[in-house]
This record gives structure tokens, sequence and C-alpha cells, in this order.
């Protein structure tokens, strides 16, 4: 596939929806992807990317931004406390906001150093025991909890089982963010990010369909 052809296919999911062409934003996960092939979508003029884990994205990214100004970095996977810090160095958005701890370490550190990427908190939709995030019967009160704390609540985010219809998923996600007054939705992989789009998805995290598959991860 490639970065064009996936371009033009938000186009028309957005036409398609109603919704104005452009509207929504394009995460590249670029996660275990070699260098080269994320080059070339920087090339090719991308800027906003997303990555799973910490430790990859500073090995990785630091470099690349010596290279390409407007390096937009998101954060879409579990986020230790710990590494907070470092996670306020790299990234512009963290999209895995899923538990009060990691809420109140994030919101002690933004007062100190006086900024804070955007926020996502991730539902755990389909309530599975080995996935991250807050059950959906608890997303209220942790919305709550972070407004108090003062944090850029900018969306919520969901992974859908895998085995299950995802526009489901993407329903549920969007009924409990217009619920709270919360206008983004971080929804929509590879396989299924038109169905998101229709749903009101603002940011879809797109790896293999824009690079190609993942060699492991
Ligand atoms: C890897 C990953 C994606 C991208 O998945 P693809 O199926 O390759 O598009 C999206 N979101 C999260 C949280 C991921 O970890």
């Amino acid at each position: 596939m490639g970065l064009s052809e996936i371009k033009d296919r938000m186009r028309k999911a957005e036409t398609d929806a109603g919704r104005a062409p452009g509207c929504v934003t394009l995460i590249a996960v670029s996660k275990v992807q070699p260098d080269a092939r994320v080059e070339a979508v920087l090339t090719q003029g991308q800027r906003c990317f997303g990555e799973n884990r910490v430790q990859e994205a500073a090995g990785k990214w630091p470099g690349f931004r010596e290279r390409f100004d407007g390096i937009d970095l998101h954060l879409i996977g579990p986020l230790q406390t710990n590494k907070t810090r470092q996670a306020f160095d790299l990234f512009q958005a963290i999209h895995s906001v899923d538990r009060p701890k990691l809420a109140r370490t994030i919101a002690r550190l933004a007062q100190e150093v006086g900024h804070c990427p955007d926020l996502f908190l991730q539902v755990n939709t389909g309530e599975e025991d080995q996935k991250a995030g807050v059950l959906p019967g608890d997303i209220d009160s942790f919305v709550a909890e972070c407004r108090a704390l003062d944090l850029p609540v900018k969306g919520l985010m969901c992974i859908p089982p895998v085995d299950e219809e995802p526009s489901l998923h993407f329903a549920l996600l969007a009924k409990m963010a217009a619920r709270n007054g919360i206008s983004g939705l971080s929804m929509g992989m590879s396989g299924d990010f038109e169905r998101a789009i229709a749903l009101g998805a603002t940011h879809i995290r797109v790896g293999s369909a824009i690079f190609g598959e993942r060699e492991h991860g």
C-alpha cells in the first residue's frame, strides 16, 4: 500500500461520512520499522508518527529530528510512571493514559516543567484482561479526576478486541467522549480506519498499511 493510498482512502472515508476532507489526523505507526522505511515516509512529507515504546522512540527520533522539521510524535503504547519524564521530552501526545497514578505523575511533572503533551485516556472497551485502559464503567470518573488535576484531556483512545467488530467499540468510545464533552477520538488502525472515520475518529493510528508488515513486535 503506502502513504498516498492511505491518504486517498482517508479523504474518501471523510467525504462519505459527510466530514470535512483533511479533518482526520493520520498517525503513521513506525514501531519496529527499519529506519529506511521511516525515512522514506518522512521524505514524502509525513510528520506525525506513533511509537509504542519510549525506549525505542528515544533511540530513533532524536536523529530524525535533526534532519526533519516539525515532527509530531505520539506515544500509543503503555507508559510506566518512571518513564514519564523521558516521554515528556520525546512526545507531543500520549494516547495511553490509563490509570490515576499515571495521571497524577503527569500532573506533577507538567507543573514542574510548565508544559504537558496532549493527553488521550485509553479505554479498555472490550474489558479484556490482558489489555490496558480504564473500564467503560470507570471512564467518567477518570475524566473528572484528570480534569481536577488540570490535565489537557484531548481525547479518548481504544484498541478493540481482535475478534470483534470494531465499529461497536468505536461507537461506544464516541458515546463516552460525547457525554464527557471530549472532542478527540483516537481509534482505527490499518484494518478498520475507514469504519473509525465513519464513527468520528479524529486520529487514526496506521502502521502496516503504510510501512508494510512488521518483522516482529
Ligand atoms: C501497532 C499499533 C497500531 C498500528 O497497527 P497496524 O495494524 O499496523 O495499523 C495502532 N495502534 C496501536 C496502539 C498499536 O500498538
